[in-house]
């Protein structure tokens, strides 16, 4: 009986609507994304970069350490000594479809070279696009350099 009394005065709509009219007028929790971005922590893993320092000299020292700590064996490094006697990297490949944003290359390099950025937005159409290479490394890190030093300067004090 008190099934047929809700079927015949929609309760059930009724109290749907009711739930519904109650959330129009709370805060929203949805955000219009890509054009509104949720808060990042500096200790966000993204996309890789290679940092220089502000003079423009890159920083990787290939002492190859991120290399021989990645757990997915990633990392590619080759390196041979300048004319100055400075060791630099020759080769710093990436295989992005390998990582698995652990972050210890970050962790393990001594000179802050290596690090993961606050970039998110990298999905690409082909696995060929994700072989990172030096020269893309450099590229992201000369882009997010900026926000990768304000991450690292937030985070220093627990390193
Ligand atoms: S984040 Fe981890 S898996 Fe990815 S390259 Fe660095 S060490 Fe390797
Ligand atoms: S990125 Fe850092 S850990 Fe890796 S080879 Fe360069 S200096 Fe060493």
């Amino acid at each position: 009986m008190l099934q047929i009394i809700k079927s015949f005065t929609l309760y059930e709509l009724f109290k749907g609507l009711i739930l519904t009219f109650k959330y129009i007028f709370k805060s929203k929790v949805t955000i219009n994304y890509p054009h509104e971005k949720g808060p990042l922590s500096p200790r966000f893993r993204g996309e890789h970069a290679l940092r220089r320092y502000p003079n423009g000299e890159e920083r990787c020292i290939a002492c190859k350490l991120c290399e021989a700590v990645c757990p997915a064996q990633a990392i590619t490094i080759e390196a041979e000594p300048r004319t100055d006697g400075s060791r630099r990297t020759t080769r710093y490949d990436i295989d992005m479809s390998k990582c698995i944003y652990c972050g210890l290359c970050e962790e393990s390099c001594p000179v802050d070279a290596i690090v993961e950025g606050p970039n998110y937005e990298f999905a690409t159409e082909t696995r060929e696009e994700l072989m990172y290479n030096k020269e893309k490394l450099l590229s992201n890190g000369d882009m997010w350099e900026q926000e990768i030093a304000q991450n690292l300067q937030l985070d220093s004090k627990y390193r």
